[in-house]
């Protein structure tokens, strides 16, 4: 099967995604990277070029080779020597830029810190002291579990900074998944805090910490930051508050001069097609991906104010918070809370009020904005912006467009970032001041990534559509599953014998050379023998007034093979009926061709998602098919699906 999707119509012409933006003269002049010769210079010589990107870090000792190439298995910049913490952190001290403001950090209720890059040197040296002193040593695995505070950042840079592996597991996380993440990785040291702040409530991380901790042996230490003042229980001789430990801690700890190939952290996939997978990834290769395209996609300048508002707890927190940022001495906002809160206009009053030049979110916040309306982006002044980023999902052009306008003022070039927890950094997207951007694409793979359509038997598709592959090895690949090296194997090596990384997406690539993604192969849906994406029929979807967000999947059709069965989100002040549902089924067969005629639409107020905020159609197929609901650990909200469930049988 290869998801090529459906020839278009002449409606093309009117569809948002054959339309192209430019960068603005001025974004262009001053962009860091100007010269398309960039990916020439790559191509020409990929390893000299990553070997010059690394030049970018202080290494203690450089490498002697560049890449070590036993497939599946890479090592970057073999026998060099740094310090990821260092890197972030001493090295800017060292430049005088210590007084430089590193992160200004809101809370939801209203607290707010800010925090030079000498204020945070100064906590990640006690704490990597602290860690030290409760026998935590090089090599060992430290669980992160806390809420979106300054403190997540110190600990990750304080594992790095004495060579221990942390895994973040984000806050949201219930009490056995926090305990099987635990278990997986074998961490020596939990690292939580009493609670924090979600929609004006406390949540209670301590006790569900404490849930978890019943049944994970390996942990011998958990330690408490105290963020909302909540009483929780401390288990004498296992439980220490941070501020407790910090008191006493001494004011320096030597950064570890670590292998490039040592561990920097394990981190599980969101689990949006199944159950997640503990992602390797490893010092020298990673860092010096996530500090170059940090500086190439974002064009971080120093008197920047960039805002990624992920949780540290996915790999955007990892790769574009903490590591590729503060590498490159960026100047950042960490907000803890939510979006709609106190008001929906939240995000809007922290770009005016820190003045954000750059914002990187998801597709999903961005359609729920659409769904709330222009009055709360309009409230606020977002002149400051000049560059707007989106990953997780494949955008609509239509949340695209709306983004482009409403919230860049046709100003802002727009960076559609495609990666992968397992690829470590962004692969495919445009350098915003040179790509002509096509909203919908990713654009095409960056410098030095080098990424191809195949089809089944593994041939190239030069355009058509196919599975993405990417076709050599990456600094910040991926080095395995942790602790199941057959799984590494089998889901990313089996498609093509070994040949080719599978990443598990169905891309089509058009005339231009631009990607487009369709959708997780596992969800292109066969109808009367033509695949179909699901990105196109959601799109489509979407691109009705009243529409905000849609999820398709294919359902078991006696006649066609697959039925195509949408799930549809109105927007605020749209009522389901009868003749919305005829509407919306013409209007999918206008756009796309009747083949991709939704057989039955259901309106809901929301569809199942992973905690990242990807949609899970996997457990929407479930429902339509009447099965067992399949691995439910990341759902965000059991709700919706028990309510899904009832609305499908009484249709
Ligand atoms: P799991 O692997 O456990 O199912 P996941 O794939 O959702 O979870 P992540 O590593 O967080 O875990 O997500 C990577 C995936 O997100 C990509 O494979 C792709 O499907 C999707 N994705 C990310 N960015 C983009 C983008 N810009 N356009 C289209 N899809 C994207
Ligand atoms: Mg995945």
């Amino acid at each position: 099967m290869n998801p090529v999707s459906q020839p278009k119509t002449q409606m093309d012409d009117l569809l948002y995604e054959s339309r192209t933006f430019e960068p603005s003269e001025i974004f262009k002049t001053h962009a860091n990277i100007k010269d398309p010769a960039i990916y020439e210079q790559a191509n020409k010589d990929r390893l000299k070029f990553w070997d010059h990107c690394a030049r970018r870090l202080e290494w203690y000792k450089p490498w002697d080779r560049v890449l070590q190439w036993d497939k599946p298995f890479a090592k970057w910049f073999v026998g060099g020597k740094l310090n990821a913490s260092y890197n972030c952190l001493d090295r800017h001290i060292k430049a005088r830029l210590g007084k430089r403001v590193a992160l200004f950090w809101e809370g939801e209720n209203g607290d707010s810190k800010t925090l030079t890059y000498q204020d945070i040197y100064e906590q990640v040296n006690k704490m990597s002291a602290a860690f030290k002193s409760l026998g935590v040593k090089k090599g060992d695995r430290v669980a992160i579990y806390l809420p979106m505070i300054p403190e997540a950042v110190f600990a990750m840079l304080a594992c790095s900074r004495i060579g221990a592996v942390h895994t973040v597991v984000f806050g949201g996380f219930s009490a056995e998944a926090l305990r099987d993440r635990i278990n997986d990785a074998q961490a020596k040291l939990l690292i939580t805090a009493d609670g924090g702040y979600r929609r004006g409530s406390m949540v209670a991380l301590k006790i569900t910490a404490d849930t978890a901790l019943e049944e994970t042996p390996t942990i011998k230490n958990v330690m408490v930051v105290q963020r909302t003042g909540q009483g929780v229980a401390m288990k004498s001789g296992r439980d220490h508050w941070w501020h407790d430990l910090i008191k006493t801690a001494p004011a320096y700890c030597p950064p570890e001069p670590m292998d490039a190939e040592d561990l920097l952290f394990i981190l599980y996939t969101s689990g949006t097609t199944g159950k997640p997978k503990g992602i390797v990834h490893t010092t020298g290769g990673y860092l010096t991906a996530v500090n170059t395209t940090t500086y190439w996609v974002f064009d971080l300048k120093p008197n920047d104010i960039f805002w990624c508002t992920a949780d540290v707890g996915w790999v955007t927190g990892h790769s574009y918070i903490v590591y590729g940022p503060m590498s490159n001495g960026a100047t950042q906002v960490m907000y803890e809370g939510a979006p709609d809160f106190p008001e929906r206009n939240r995000f809007w009053k922290i770009i005016e009020k820190y003045k954000v030049t750059i914002l990187y979110t998801a597709p999903t916040a961005i359609r729920a904005f659409m769904k709330w309306g222009t009055q709360w982006p309009q409230s606020c002044n977002l002149s400051s912006l000049r560059l707007l980023g989106t990953v997780g999902e494949p955008i609509n052009p239509q949340a695209w467009v709306w983004y482009y306008e409403n919230i860049g003022h046709s100003r802002c070039p727009i960076v559609d970032t495609w990666w992968q927890t397992e690829t470590g950094s962004i692969m495919i997207t445009s350098l915003p001041g040179i790509t002509t951007m096509k909203p919908g694409s990713a654009t095409k793979p960056l410098p030095g990534i080098e990424a191809e359509i195949l089809n089944e038997e593994g041939e190239i598709i030069k355009e058509g559509g196919g599975f993405l592959s990417i076709t050599s090895p990456w600094p910040s690949m991926l080095r395995g599953i942790w602790d199941d090296p057959q799984r590494y194997s089998q889901t990313y090596w089996n498609k093509w014998q070994g040949q080719n990384y599978f990443a598990g997406d169905g891309t089509k690539r058009d005339k231009d050379g631009y990607f487009w993604f369709l959708g997780r192969v596992d969800d292109i849906m066969l109808v009367a023998g033509h695949n179909i994406s699901t990105a196109e029929v959601e799109s489509a979807l979407v691109d009705h007034p009243m529409v905000a967000e849609s999820a398709v999947v294919g359902v078991t059709d006696e006649i066609k093979g697959q039925a195509i069965v949408a799930f549809v989100i109105l927007k605020d002040g749209n009522k389901p009926s009868p003749q919305a549902e005829e509407a919306l089924k013409n209007h999918v067969a206008q756009k796309i061709g009747s083949l991709a005629k939704p057989k039955q639409i259901i309106f809901t107020a929301d569809v199942p998602k992973t905690r990242s905020g990807k949609i899970m159609r996997r457990l929407l197929r479930d429902i339509a098919e009447g099965r067992a609901l399949g691995d439910v650990t990341t759902l965000a909200d059991a709700g919706v699906i028990a309510s899904l469930k009832q609305k499908y049988d009484e249709v």
